[in-house]
């Protein structure tokens, strides 16, 4: 096994100077260790049907409408250089340009933005005045999103960035990312997964990882074929991917891995799919989980970019969630809340 440490950043890429960020939030407890702001990066590979950031699927900037805050002033049918807005909330997307002037003329903010191209340099400024709040609490900065290893690029110049400031950097990833050399990062994952998971992993995402302190990695459904239904694609390369880094960090030369399983009535908390994942992740020396209970966040933020609703899924009771704490508790393996992990 190795890490592929100072393998060369494409220095050209318009993605690698600059990547779209869809929120920057601060003084963050529950996404790593100590205080820490979240970076936000807008693109994912998955679409899961419970997701809280339907905002950060799509890798382009997107114009969202939140009627509940609009006046209904017109004040951006006049503003649109384009003509583009029929009425409030209504849209003609073929003349739109994403020029966001309409953003800028509400006066109520009912239209908002979602995606903007940051640079390495200015994310870093605006980090910098509370590096003393991550040094004094053991924390530091979390990438999210979205799915940061969609962009490895970027996501190393900023890695190394905050490192060579002494930074403590963590991912949260999905696990759906590239290995085996495949470089086009950018198309539909690979979901027939690599064969021989005894082979050293590669590309640059792994060389991205071989920087970072520690992966929140998500386990979601432990069958393909539900994992197809309710996240969009099949997920070996997801256990491939959690398998080789349980092994490096056995080996002592990988990261730090943290668990994270989103409790979902009826979805992620069946019995077949507990079984599943509890004896794969015995099999691949993880004895901790942290459960992070399913709120319906989503839905509302859905409309907001014109996207179907997600499908009707019942609320979680504590009772739900106590069968899956007690699940994983008999089975040997220690269950936190988000952020209450040790360090
Ligand atoms: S400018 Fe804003 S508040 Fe006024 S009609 Fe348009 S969306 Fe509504
Ligand atoms: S983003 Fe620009 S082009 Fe699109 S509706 Fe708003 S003002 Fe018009």
């Amino acid at each position: 096994m190795r890490l592929l440490k100072g393998h060369p950043v494409d220095s050209d890429s318009f993605e690698t100077k600059k990547t779209l960020i869809f929120s920057i939030q601060h003084f963050c407890l529950h996404d790593g260790p100590g205080i820490r702001s979240i970076v936000f990066f807008k693109g994912c590979p998955l679409r899961c049907a419970w997701c809280q950031n339907p905002e950060s699927w799509n890798k382009k900037p997107e114009l969202a409408f939140k009627a509940h805050l609009c006046i209904g002033c017109e004040t951006c049918l006049d503003a649109c250089p384009q003509n583009a807005i029929l009425s409030p909330g209504n849209r003609n997307t073929d003349l739109c340009r994403l020029c966001f002037t309409c953003v800028d003329k509400c006066p109520s903010s009912a239209l908002t933005r979602f995606g903007v191209y940051r640079s390495v340099d200015d994310i870093v400024e605006e980090l910098k005045s509370e590096y003393a709040f991550y040094k004094n609490s053991g924390g530091g900065v979390t990438f999210s999103g979205g799915e940061p290893t969609l962009f490895p690029d970027f996501a190393t110049r900023l890695a190394l960035a905050l490192k060579k400031d002494g930074i403590h950097v963590a991912i949260e990833t999905c696990g759906m990312f590239q290995s085996h050399g495949m470089e086009d990062v950018t198309g539909p994952p690979d979901t027939t997964g690599p064969t021989d998971p005894t082979g050293a992993p590669q590309g640059k995402v792994w060389d991205f990882l071989s920087l970072i302190d520690l992966v929140i990695f998500d386990v979601k459904l432990f069958d393909n074929e539900a994992h197809k239904q309710y996240c969009g694609t099949g997920n070996a390369p997801i256990k491939y991917n959690l398998k080789y880094l349980s092994k490096l960090k056995q080996s002592g030369q990988g990261p730090d891995v943290r668990l994270r399983m989103p409790v979902v009535p009826g979805i992620t908390d069946t019995a077949d799919n507990l079984s599943g994942w509890a004896g794969f992740l015995a099999e691949n020396n993880f004895s901790a989980i942290t459960l992070v209970p399913y709120h319906n966040m989503g839905e509302s933020k859905r409309s907001w970019i014109g996207l179907a609703p997600g499908p009707d899924l019942p609320s979680l009771t504590d009772k739900a969630m106590d069968a899956v704490r007690e699940f994983f508790i008999a089975g040997n393996f220690s269950c936190f809340d988000p952020g209450e992990e040790p360090p």
